[in-house]
């Protein structure tokens, strides 16, 4: 292990913003420390991303054996082996994780393991040892947030961290928060047998989706029998015999064996120097400027250390951009409305750029249409409801320019989004995609279908 030393940039924490820049970095021929405190990867890989994926696949699977007869398949579903659901789910992440590794030794990154904390405008501390750089990159990420008053005890009540090394299905489960986190959890959880209510203090589940895909993703989970309690507060919790009793507003209790709160994450900052080297923070976040500058030259930061989406996609997107920064490379500020964002339940939920709503607060009048996919084959081989919605602005003579937002929903629909994000960020109109071929029968026909629609040359729509 290096013990301290100089370096063109110095790295703090080695999750998806840390490890993308330091890889980046090292492209352009910098030398880079990468200091972190537990397993490369970070959250994405150890703690989210990754394992939540590989839960929701076995969900997957769980679901096609016990609804194989709709498809004249005879198969007995005989429960859920939860040890061996973690070790497939283990395997996916050692995996990667090896991966990784190898990829930062062969960019010859300098990964230090141990505790970090800014030292000064250029240094990190690890122990006694001192790594100075040029330029110092903050990529120390988020941990889960609670409540005031709302006690994590790590068995009754958990986050998403405890929720994903569960080794027992649960058999009933409350979780509070119905954003993104949640509702993955939910989803898994009922697939697996449990019973589940999810509370959210909001009107509607995935509070940053449009409308529309909201109440679809609702409409889908009450056939489920998945429970919502939306628009609710959360007021307290009890441990009762057999797990918890929790009370909200309103008077409401609700019972079960855990409680999952998934009420957001906050950002990893507190006493790691940042203040004390004239870092400027808002609510524990990190203050950046559209380039990942900080308020003092020599220090950067990326990911969920800073007030950006807190997706993984975007940690990587960040640390690339600091690193050609810093690699004298002319780089743009980036448009957080193009980013994807999936929500990979059962159904998925998909979307790039603005909603409805967001359209109206901006004043941009648009055309609309939403494609349903009862009228796509290859969504009604798969047995699967949902809609791919598009928005675009209205030009003066009423037709419809450039795309807005894609908001989709159905099973397996997260991949088409990665299209949706091409027609965004390239400022496409709904005539640019209705001139592209999709292969038939595919799920990706809808991207398709509702583009001609807004074109004005519907092919398989009635409305
Ligand atoms: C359950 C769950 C599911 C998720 N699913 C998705 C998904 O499907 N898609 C998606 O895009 N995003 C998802 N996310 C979000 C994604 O994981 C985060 O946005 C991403 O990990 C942020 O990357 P980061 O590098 O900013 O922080 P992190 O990944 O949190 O990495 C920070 C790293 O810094 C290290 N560190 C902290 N302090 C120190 C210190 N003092 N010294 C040394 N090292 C330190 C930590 O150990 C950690 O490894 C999910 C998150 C959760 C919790």
């Amino acid at each position: 292990m290096a013990e301290g030393g100089h370096y063109d940039i110095v790295v703090l924490g080695g999750g998806s913003g840390g490890y993308a820049c330091a890889l980046r970095a090292a492209q352009f021929g910098k030398r880079v420390a990468l200091i972190e405190k537990d397993k490369v990867g970070g959250t994405c890989l150890h703690r989210g991303c990754i394992p939540t994926k590989a839960l929701l696949h076995a969900a997957e699977v769980a679901d096609a054996a016990k609804e194989s007869s709709k498809f004249g398949v005879k198969t007995t579903f005989e429960g859920i082996d939860a040890p061996a659901v973690l070790s497939y789910q283990q395997s996916v992440v050692d995996r990667l994780w090896k991966g990784l590794q190898s990829t930062l030794a062969g960019r010859k990154i300098d990964v230090i393991y141990g505790d970090g904390a800014l030292a000064s405008p250029t240094s990190v501390k690890v122990g006694d040892a001192v790594y100075t750089g040029d330029h110092v990159v903050l990529a120390t990420g988020s941990v889960p947030k609670s409540l005031p008053g709302l006690e994590i005890d790590g068995e009754r009540v958990i986050t998403s961290d405890e929720g994903l090394r569960l080794d027992r299905v649960p058999a009933s489960a409350i979780i509070l928060g119905g954003g993104v986190i949640g509702v993955e959890f939910a989803s898994v959880w009922n697939s697996f047998g449990s019973d589940v209510t999810i509370v959210e203090m909001l009107p509607q589940l995935l509070p940053l989706e449009d409308e529309n895909s909201a109440k679809q993703l609702q409409r889908a989970f009450r056939r489920r029998k998945i429970g919502t309690e939306l628009g609710v507060a959360f007021e307290s919790v009890t441990k009762t015999e057999t797990g918890v009793s929790v009370k909200l507003a309103g008077g409401k209790t609700l019972e079960a064996e855990v409680l999952l709160v998934a009420v957001g994450r906050g950002p990893v900052s507190s006493g790691l120097g940042y203040e004390e080297n004239g870092v400027a923070m808002t609510r524990g976040y990190v203050d950046v400027d559209g380039l990942c500058r900080t308020s003092v030259p020599t220090i950067s930061a990326v990911g969920d250390l800073i007030a950006t989406p807190q997706l993984a996609h975007v940690g990587f997107a960040e640390g690339i951009l600091v690193a050609e920064r810093l690699g004298g490379l002319d780089v743009r500020p980036i448009d957080y409305d193009g980013v994807p964002k999936i929500t990979y339940s059962e159904p998925e939920v998909a979307s790039v750029g603005i909603t409805t709503k967001q359209a109206g607060e901006r004043g941009v009048k648009v055309k609309e249409v939403n494609y349903p996919l009862g009228g796509n084959g290859r969504s009604v081989i798969l047995q699967t409801q949902g809609s791919a919605k598009v928005i675009a602005e209205e030009n003066p003579d009423g037709t419809a320019g450039r795309v807005l937002g894609i908001h989709l929903v159905g099973s397996r629909v997260g991949e088409l989004i990665a299209e949706g994000q091409l027609i965004y960020n390239w400022d496409a109109e709904p005539e640019d995609v209705a001139a592209l071929i999709h292969p038939h029968p595919t799920q990706s026909e809808i991207m398709g279908e509702a583009h001609l629609a807004l074109a004005g040359k519907p092919l398989h729509f009635h409305a």
